[in-house]
């Protein structure tokens, strides 16, 4: 049995540095008009957030190979600062794959080149989220083994409403008792299995999901959760970055 890990990096992350539009844009310097990198390469602590999650998988024993599904025209510069910075994730088989213009079509992607057996374990994880730990690592590989299908998450700490979306801004609709409900993180694991299926149908269907477990759920597949950590966050905004940045010092 071995480990697949697929990291989709093939975003844009324009909330992370929306490009300027409008009235700015006109008044925009050249210098402030440069592309900012994608969120996945900004700089962590002198380095990249991409990096950094590699790390976390690479020391992991029972990972056997990672497939990283990138915009097409970083691929090459990747590759080459891999083999400069780090040259410790190079220890796993590494593959670089185009990725597509959604979430879901970057790991399908992945997904499609990865040959594996039935009961081999896919687990995937966001680029963006660095500070996933060996411990949820471990749990969910587990959990997959034995149940098939699995994500981390967490349980909601604040109340949550369900809202109906105006104009005017977002109006409460119902209270959704909070004992029902978890946060789903990554990494999300699958027998290769269960995950080649959802994704089959998925495309099948035109169904599009914001994580894989949403496409295992609809093939009719239980998926089990195990505990996440409030640490192991997708940074998406500027704001994230600090927190990440805090995290990592500690
Ligand atoms: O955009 P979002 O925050 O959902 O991104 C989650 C992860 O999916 C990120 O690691 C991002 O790089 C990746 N992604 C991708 N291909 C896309 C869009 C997002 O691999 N087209």
């Amino acid at each position: 049995m071995k480990v697949v890990v697929i990291i989709p990096a093939a975003g844009l992350g324009t909330r992370m540095s929306p490009m300027p539009s409008g009235a700015d844009a006109k008044s925009a310097s050249p210098k402030s008009r440069k592309p900012h990198p994608s969120k996945q390469f900004t700089d962590l602590g002198g380095t990249p957030i991409l990096i950094h999650t590699l790390r976390k998988f690479a020391a992991v024993d029972a990972v056997s190979e990672i497939w990283i599904a990138l915009r097409e025209n970083e691929i090459e510069g990747f590759r080459e600062r891999l083999g400069k910075e780090a040259k410790d994730v190079l220890k796993k088989k590494i593959e670089l794959v185009v990725g597509g213009e959604h979430r879901q079509q970057s790991v399908e992607h992945a997904l499609n080149a990865v040959s594996a057996a039935a009961d081999d374990v896919v687990l995937v994880h966001d680029a963006v989220r660095p500070l996933v730990t060996a411990e949820i690592i471990h749990d969910v590989i587990e959990a997959a083994k034995k149940y098939g299908a699995a994500i981390a998450g967490l349980p909601a700490v604040d109340t949550v409403k369900q809202v109906e979306r105006t104009s005017e801004g977002a109006i409460v609709k119902a209270t959704i008792p909070r004992a029902g409900v978890v946060l789903a993180q990554t990494p999300q694991g699958f027998h290769y299995s269960v995950i080649k299926k959802a994704f089959d149908e998925a495309a099948a269907d035109g169904f599009m999901g914001t994580d894989e477990a949403s496409l295992a759920e609809r093939s009719g597949h239980a998926v089990a959760v195990v505990m996440g950590s409030p640490r192991n966050i997708k940074i998406t905004t500027p704001g994230d970055m600090e927190l990440a940045e805090f995290y990592l010092r500690e």
